[in-house]
């Protein structure tokens, strides 16, 4: 894979009355956009999203943590579903890639209608054993809007999200990225105003990342005149871990009939990750292996289901692991 300059920061400002996040996604955006051969309105709906989902995994307490910020929206695009983990992977899809809207007014892409009115639904997986699940109604659909409200009604932490994808005219992404500034309990009304007052006049995160501006400098810009601390640096990338094994289990789950069906059209199976669009063929070979594999697997459970009967009923299945001999 490529190198990537994409990368998140999170820092503390104004003493800690303040934490902040951001991220600068551009490759990541690009190879999500190629994965799925977005249009430009999806690119930045879902480059958005992405990189919302990222700054908020670096918010996760557990290694093993996970974030999926999902939109279910009645718009063209019909949904678009992100998950991030805390290492600063990322991977994400929209049901729709391919829909085309005529931009707004202001010549920016029209995001909120291709998104339309619907859940965000945010799912934490906090560890192995626990997921926090918060949901709102999408408010502009403009994805940065919306997380800025689900921070504020879901988790009662007063923030102000940024988000920004520019895509260019060959369709490709220019630049791609965002900021989350985040009130701790103890800012005072002083710092509470000198931020509003800096966001109402900030530039948009899509004209400060195209100069160039790292995401520090993104910091700097929207959190003038405070004092600002770097504390971490992470790179980010779009990652899936899908892979041949994985699409095979999940093969195996569609079903017995399912699976018979596809060995009875008698030509390789094209099967593709909704996440990252690789394309995995099966030949009807393989599937028959798979539905063997199924079959035995069952007739080892049924066995061991049978076993398990005859000991409880007390018969003399003789020492544990002999098995009485099957027909
Ligand atoms: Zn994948």
């Amino acid at each position: 894979m490529a190198d990537t300059r994409d990368y998140m920061v999170r820092a503390m400002a104004a003493g800690r009355e303040l934490r902040a996040f951001a991220v600068t996604s551009r490759d990541l955006v690009e190879t999500a956009r190629q994965a799925h051969g977005t249009t430009p309105v999806v690119t930045a709906a879902l480059g958005r999203t992405l990189s919302g989902a990222l700054m908020m995994s670096s918010m996760l307490k557990d290694p093993d943590g996970l974030i999926t910020v999902q939109f279910k929206g009645d718009g063209p695009i019909g949904g678009i579903t992100a998950t991030a983990d805390a290492h600063g992977n990322v991977k994400g899809y929209p049901v729709q890639p391919l829909v085309a809207l005529p931009s707004r007014p202001d010549h920016h892409l029209d995001v909120g209608r291709a998104v339309g009115k619907g859940t965000l639904t945010v799912i934490r997986d906090i560890d192995r054993d626990h997921t926090y699940n918060g949901q709102i109604a999408i408010h502009s659909g403009e994805i940065a809007d919306d997380l800025t409200y689900y921070f504020a009604e879901s988790e009662q932490i007063p923030s102000s999200v940024g988000l920004g994808v520019k895509v260019e005219k060959d369709c490709t992404v220019g630049a791609a990225g965002g900021f989350i500034i985040q009130l701790m309990p103890q800012a005072s009304e002083e710092t509470i105003a000198r931020l509003e007052d800096n966001l109402r006049t900030c530039r948009y995160v899509t004209d400060i990342l195209d100069e160039g501006r790292t995401p520090e400098e993104l910091l700097q810009e929207v959190l003038k005149g405070f004092s600002l601390e770097i504390t971490e640096t992470l790179p980010v990338r779009f990652h899936c871990s899908c892979s041949r094994d994985r699409v095979a289990r999940a093969l195996k789950l569609i079903g017995r009939k399912e699976l018979q069906e596809l060995i009875d059209e008698k030509k390789p199976q094209e099967l593709r990750c909704h996440f990252c669009g690789k394309r995995y063929t099966f030949s009807t070979a393989e599937l028959e292996d798979l539905r063997d594999e199924l079959d035995a697997e069952r007739k080892a459970r049924e066995e061991g289901a049978k076993a398990a009967d005859a000991r409880e009923a007390g018969s003399p299945a003789g020492p544990a692991g002999e098995e009485v001999p099957s027909k």
